[in-house]
């Protein structure tokens, strides 16, 4: 028996349903129960919410989630092998939880869900990044969510919640911080994992803001910040050029020096610059 439910322990999980780890499937499964129930307290008040969970392996984060009383959990799973195992715990708690054989990159969660929902997964490296941007670009804000627990290498984390002035501040940074309060709750060494991978992992909880914290329009914002921090090493009025003709003169009306590199500029410059960007152009200057 477990700690956080009656069902067996998740080493004799694996080994009954033949689930030793694939790489290729970015398979790094947490098996201490304790430790996925506090991932899923990060999460929040899961009681009145719907829960996507990506990834959920042999279902001992899946087990967190319902354990910490979550409505209704969405489990989209990649490995067939993981099914059966996973339909044991749905079987433990009737009508709680979904589970889906696919790929996360290309189910449609939503037909699933019913609002609010939260987002709590230890996501396959491979696809983690491209599922952040996604859920982070929604075609209207507030997205569906209303908040994410989401398990990275701990250097993605970083970037995420990193500040202006460092190597970590980029791209993924401004998109994250634009419209979300962003921290990170938790830090795992390797041993936390089977197998143990060989960097530290960080659990980072983002939460939906109801706008973003500064006017911008989407397109540019990213625009800017994708032509900005794509030749980070340079000043912004030369990886800049090739958005506006007049580059220097917009630069300077948002106050940023076109001296500055793109590491040195707080979010608000990047809207601020955004916002004059898009006039300029509509304005046919
Ligand atoms: N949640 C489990 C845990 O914490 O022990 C497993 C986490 S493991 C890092 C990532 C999981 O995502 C694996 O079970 C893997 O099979 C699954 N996965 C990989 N690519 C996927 C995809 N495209 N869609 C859905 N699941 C995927």
């Amino acid at each position: 028996m477990s700690a956080i439910d009656g069902l067996p322990p998740l080493r004799e999980v694996i080994a009954r349903h033949d689930l030793q780890a694939k790489k290729q499937l970015g398979q790094n499964f947490l098996l201490d129960l304790n430790l996925t129930a506090r991932i899923a307290r990060a999460a929040g008040d899961l009681t009145q919410c719907d829960v996507l969970e990506v990834g959920p392996g042999p279902g001992g984060l899946t087990r967190g989630l319902l354990a910490e009383g979550a409505r209704h959990v969405l489990a989209i799973e990649k490995d067939a092998r993981a099914i059966p195992a996973l339909e044991e715990i749905a079987a433990a708690y009737p009508g709680r939880l979904t589970v889906i054989h696919g790929d996360a990159l290309e189910v449609d969660p939503l037909a699933h869900l019913a609002p609010p929902i939260r987002v709590a997964a230890n996501l396959p490296y491979n696809i983690g990044t491209e599922l952040l941007t996604r859920w982070l670009t929604p075609s209207e804000w507030p997205p569906f969510w209303m908040s994410l627990t989401l398990m990275f290498q701990k250097e993605v984390a970083e970037r995420i919640v990193a500040k202006p002035g460092g190597r970590a501040y980029g791209r993924l940074a401004v998109l994250a911080q634009w419209r979300t309060e962003a921290r990170i709750v938790l830090t795992l060494p390797p041993q936390a994992f089977v197998p143990q991978p060989k960097v530290e992992s960080a659990v980072v909880h983002l939460t939906a803001l109801p706008g973003p914290r500064f006017p911008a329009d989407a397109k540019v914002l990213e625009e800017v910040t994708r032509a900005g921090f794509g030749q980070r090493r340079k000043m912004l009025r030369a990886s800049l050029r090739g958005l506006h003709p007049q580059i220097e003169t917009l630069l300077s009306e948002a106050a940023i020096a076109p001296t500055a590199r793109a590491e040195e500029i707080p979010l608000e410059g990047f809207c601020t610059l955004a916002r004059g960007l898009k006039a300029a152009r509509e304005a046919g200057r």
